[in-house]
């Protein structure tokens, strides 16, 4: 019999996730965890009054940092009002597949990240170092536009963090960083940040995720490091269907913890193959 999955303890509320424009994306990438695409309703969008109730909760309870995902937030079209309450509270982190900035936008976000009292960081999605590599996996023109919503951004003074699931194994590699790192110089990013983020075995992900079957944690796996390690130890995450312990699961029914942020602290379980993921990786969805 297999061992129980084990709970991990709940620290405090470090970052606060939120899913504002819920599972709706203007793609649909052949690896996205979490299935989203422009018709893809599983959660719907956040209205600002519950992204502004989830903030207030959050800011209670000592919240330090904010982070915005989808989806595709720039698609939300309250999502400045949406960025100004994040931004006086705290530092804001956007993740984005960048198509959507053009050199407005990006004009836009430089000038409130230079009045705000927190810093805005932008995380912008690339899956290779060209169309031919990137496209297979996001669709096709989304490399170029992608490319050129980081240039809107370099040019506005922003300098976004690259996003890189290693569904091609070789970006992982010291070489394929250096390749990685070089596009984004020549992009203009003058201090290239990359984040690496490993295959999880979920949404259309799953069907390229090659283990079977998959590996889970047991208490075993677990010591009195890990609620630090894991982001599920001091984050939380909530979406327009309620709250849950981090982006990665939020399309798995069993991983609900409540309607709200405030259901929400308190030990998760950590039953799904992608927590293993995130142990033997180390892995994050911080920057
Ligand atoms: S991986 Fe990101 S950009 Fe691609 S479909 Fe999913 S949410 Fe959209
Ligand atoms: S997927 Fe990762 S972050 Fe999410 S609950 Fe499991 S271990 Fe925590």
């Amino acid at each position: 019999m297999s061992s129980p999955a084990p709970d991990l303890p709940f620290l405090h509320l470090d970052v606060l996730w939120l899913q504002v424009t819920g599972t709706i994306c203007n793609i649909a990438c052949r690896h996205c965890f979490i299935s989203c695409g422009p018709k893809v309703d599983i959660h719907p969008p956040m209205t600002l009054a519950q992204v502004e109730d989830a903030i207030r909760q959050a800011e209670a309870l000592g919240c330090r940092a904010y982070a915005f995902t989808g989806g595709e937030p720039f698609l939300h079209p309250d999502l400045f009002a949406m960025i100004d309450l994040a931004l006086a509270r705290g530092p804001l982190l956007i993740l984005t597949n960048g198509m959507r900035i053009d050199p407005a936008t990006a004009t836009d976000l430089a000038e409130r990240a230079r009045a705000a009292e927190h810093s805005l960081d932008l995380r912008v999605s690339l899956d290779g170092l060209s169309a031919e590599e990137n496209d297979p996996v996001r669709g096709k023109g989304v490399f170029a536009a992608a490319t050129a919503g980081i240039r809107n951004l370099v040019a506005a003074g922003l300098e976004p963090t690259v996003a890189v699931t290693t569904v091609h194994a070789h970006h992982g590699s010291p070489d394929g960083r250096q390749q990685l790192l070089d596009l984004l110089r020549g992009l203009g990013i003058s201090r290239p940040r990359l984040k690496l983020i490993p295959p999880f075995a979920l949404g259309r992900q799953a069907r390229v995720a090659l283990l079977s079957p998959p590996p889970r944690l047991t208490a075993e796996h677990l010591d009195e490091d890990s609620p630090w390690v894991l982001q599920c130890g001091t984050g939380r995450m909530v979406t327009a269907r309620g709250a849950w312990p981090c982006p990665i699961l939020v399309n798995v029914d069993e991983a609900r913890m409540g309607d709200d942020l405030r259901d929400a602290l308190r030990p998760c379980a950590l039953a799904h193959p992608a927590c293993h993921t995130c142990h033997v990786e180390a892995f994050t969805c911080r920057s």
